[in-house]
């Protein structure tokens, strides 16, 4: 589902923004050589129905009598306290071996593929899992990633951005992936499709700068600037912090240093505010020059944003204010990185692109912005949400928290109710048995087993939830659906 806000321009400190997933064409020359094929050995297990996952917990009391939040509606020290409490034992992962399911590559090269078939690199390994439209120019490859862990088996890993399409090269966890062009798949069995297993991602091209015309961003020049996001081309800077990188246009060298640090203590932030410990290894920032209208994403390994050159030049002095912001608060208003990392975080908790609970992930990640010390413009009611500076106007509740936005529910009434219901959430059942709903979902996302959010969060609280906050929220099992790991049965 693709995510929006916009940035504008404002002439305040904090940013309002927009993000936008895009699937940016690309493409690059390569060599082909044919692989020979070895036949794979089937397991099939099913999943037919969601498991009813039992979690052994120890309900955490409600709110132990304290008052939660502080004078400006955030959780207070005290309370945040409590989240240490919350240690969960989770059931154990289903093992399983995608290493020994298909024909898997852990080396660059050009191969020919089909469903079950792997590119790894040791650590993690892409499984190419349904072809779509392999005819036609929309040609797609629907993958899911594994990771081994310390015990030695892969386990479903976390991401959304599952799709390759053509011509399209991806770079994940360091795989560098791109699909051929079509002339390439119509000389193969529908079932096979053609890759080439990249080096690196210094080869991607910027197709609007090729010299040929082959403009693949078509009219859209918001797709122009996909660049590799943790290798800076000549006309880019990148600052480096341990894991932590970011890549600006050259000329914004302050800002990609101040950003660099904000962003490493963003990131300790957001993962002490969750209590879960992401097993990426970087984390990355790239502002490209855009179009005029400023987008921000959160995407697996790093968020990404583009402006035009006025707002680079507009925010390339900021970099001493925002250091100043850095001291006094968590996480400072800064390319909107408390938001943006929220859905780094919890990016498949909440389903995949094609079918997310968008109001329960957009609200948390406002959640969690305003929690780290971002001002929130919101107020929770029991009939709706109004703004903090129009408090006569109470805007109602949205019908499905799952979306999609429609003419009478804009986005943002998405993004406000999911944020009351967080916050009802925790002022109702405790932070601490957020962090613990957050960890169980981290759980469930690194397994293979379809779930249901409500299910999760009520087994993890020990009790149902609240009659009053499912009416409130119009809140229905069968709306919180998440279908991790699809075709997943075949290990
Ligand atoms: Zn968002």
């Amino acid at each position: 589902m693709k995510k929006k806000i916009l940035i504008f321009g404002s002439l305040f400190l904090f940013i309002v923004l927009a993000s936008l997933i895009v699937i940016n064409p690309e493409t690059i020359q390569g060599r082909f050589r044919r692989i020979s094929r070895t036949t794979a050995t089937q397991k099939v297990k099913t999943f037919s129905q969601p498991v009813d996952q039992k979690f052994d917990t120890m309900p955490i009391p409600s709110n132990l009598g304290l008052n939660l939040f502080d004078k400006d509606g955030r959780i207070s020290d005290t309370a945040r306290s409590f989240g240490k409490m919350s240690s969960l034992k989770l059931n154990k992962l289903t093992e399983i071996h995608p290493e020994d399911y298909g024909n898997n590559y852990y080396s660059p090269g050009t191969y020919v593929v089909e469903k079950g078939d792997g590119i790894g690199n040791g650590i993690f390994l892409i499984k190419f899992m349904e072809f779509k439209n392999k005819s036609s120019l929309n040609a797609q490859i629907r993958t899911e990633v594994f990771k081994k862990e310390k015990d030695g088996n892969y386990y479903h890993f976390p991401t959304n951005e599952y799709t390759l399409s053509m011509p399209n090269a991806n770079q994940l966890f360091d795989i560098n992936i791109e699909l051929l062009d079509r002339a390439d798949y119509l000389e193969l069995p529908s079932d096979q499709i053609k890759i080439i297993y990249h080096q690196s991602c210094q080869t991607f091209i910027d197709y609007c700068d090729d010299e040929t015309h082959q403009m693949y961003a078509w009219e859209d020049t918001t797709q122009c600037n996909k660049r590799c996001p943790f290798t800076a081309n000549t006309d880019q800077y990148q600052a480096k912090n341990g894991k932590y990188s970011t890549i600006f246009p050259e000329g914004s060298e302050e800002l990609a240093d101040t950003v660099v640090d904000i962003l490493k203590q963003c990131d300790e932030n957001t993962e002490d505010f969750l209590k879960i410990k992401l097993e990426k290894p970087r984390l990355g920032v790239q502002m490209l020059l855009g179009s005029d209208n400023p987008t921000m994403t959160g995407l697996d390994e790093y968020i990404s944003g583009q402006g035009a050159s006025s707002w680079f030049e507009y925010f390339g002095g900021f970099s001493n204010q925002w250091k100043e912001q850095a001291k006094t608060t968590k996480c400072p208003n800064v390319l909107e990185l408390g938001h943006e990392l929220i859905h780094v975080y919890v990016k498949d908790f909440f389903g995949t692109e094609e079918q997310n609970i968008y109001g329960l992930e957009e609200g948390l990640a406002n959640f969690a912005r305003y929690q780290n010390g971002v001002d929130s413009e919101i107020i929770c009611r029991p009939d709706g949400w109004s703004y903090t500076y129009n408090p006569e106007t109470t805007n109602p509740y949205v019908t499905d928290i799952s979306g999609p936005p429609n003419a009478n529910e804009p986005y943002y009434y998405f993004y406000h109710t999911g944020y009351c219901f967080w916050h009802d959430f925790v002022n109702e059942y405790s932070y601490g048995n957020l962090t613990k709903v957050m960890q169980a979902l981290y759980q469930q996302v690194r397994d293979i087993k379809s779930y249901y959010v409500l299910d999760v969060i009520e087994h993890t609280i020990g009790e149902k939830l609240s009659q009053e906050i499912l009416d409130r929220y119009s809140l229905e099992k069968n709306q919180t659906f998440v279908d991790v790991c699809k075709g997943c049965e075949i290990f």
